[in-house]
C-alpha cells in the first residue's frame, strides 16, 4: 500500500516532507509484486489543492500495475478551501476516473454513499451526528477489508487508533477469522454505518460542512 497525494512527485515529497522517490523504481516494485499475485493500492488524501491533480493520476509508471485507489476526505481545517463550485468539479472528476476502462486500479471514496447530499444543517461541528450517518453505509467498506499490525479487522485504513475496537470486526489474536468475516458480513447488511461516530481519521460530512 503506497500513500500518494499529489500526481508530481515533487509536489507529493514536499506536501509529505518525505525525499522524492522515483516513479519508475515504484512502478518496478508494483510489477514484481502484481506479478506474484500481491494485491496492490494507492491512497490518496482528497483536499480541496489536490482535487484538481487527480487526472494525472492515471498517468503514473506504475498505475497499471495496481487494484484499488482509495481516496480518502480531509476533514477539519484542511478542508476548509472546499466550494461548491470545487466541490462540482471534483464529483465530475471522479465519475470520470471511476469510470475509465483499465488497465489501472477500481476507484473507492466514501463520496458515492450519499453522505455529501446531507443538508448542511444535519451536520454538527466536524463530526457526523448519530442522526446524520443512520442507515447510510460507506462505500469503501463494501469494497475493502484492513488488517492492522494489532490483527484488528477494519473496513479501512484510516480508522482513528483509539477506535479500532468499536468500529473493527474483530481481532484475529482473539477470534476465528469466520467468525470477523460473519460479523462484517451482518454489519454490512444492517448499515453499520449508524454506528460510525468513530470513523474518523476520515470524514465526508466535512465535505459538505465546509462547502460554505
Ligand atoms: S474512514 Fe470510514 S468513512 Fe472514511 S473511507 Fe474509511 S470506512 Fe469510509
Amino acid at each position: 500500500m503506497l500513500s500518494r497525494d499529489f500526481a508530481d512527485p515533487q509536489r507529493h515529497a514536499n506536501w509529505r516532507k518525505l525525499p522524492a522517490f522515483s516513479d519508475q523504481v515504484i512502478a518496478e516494485v508494483f510489477a514484481r509484486l502484481s506479478a506474484r499475485g500481491v494485491f496492490c493500492q494507492v491512497n490518496t488524501v482528497l483536499m480541496p489543492s489536490n482535487a484538481d491533480d487527480l487526472p494525472g493520476f492515471p498517468g503514473l509508471p506504475f498505475w497499471p500495475a495496481l487494484d484499488l485507489w482509495h481516496l480518502i476526505p480531509v476533514k477539519g481545517a484542511m478542508a476548509k478551501g472546499w466550494t461548491e463550485e470545487s466541490r462540482g468539479r471534483f464529483a465530475a472528476t471522479a465519475a470520470e476516473l471511476g469510470g475509465a476502462p483499465g488497465p489501472g486500479p477500481t476507484l473507492i471514496s466514501p463520496l458515492p454513499s450519499g453522505f455529501a447530499e446531507l443538508p448542511l444543517a444535519e451536520i454538527r461541528g466536524s463530526r457526523p451526528t448519530e442522526a446524520a450517518v443512520r442507515g447510510r453505509s460507506c462505500t469503501v467498506e463494501l469494497a475493502q477489508l484492513y488488517i492492522d499490525a494489532s490483527g484488528h479487522v477494519l473496513p479501512c485504513n484510516s480508522i482513528a487508533w483509539e477506535q479500532r475496537r468499536t468500529i473493527g470486526f474483530g481481532n484475529l489474536h482473539e477470534e476465528p477469522a469466520e467468525a470477523i468475516l460473519a460479523r462484517r458480513s451482518r454489519a454490512l447488511e444492517s448499515s453499520h454505518n449508524s454506528a460510525r461516530l468513530g470513523c474518523h481519521a476520515c470524514d465526508p460530512l466535512n465535505f459538505a460542512a465546509n462547502s460554505n
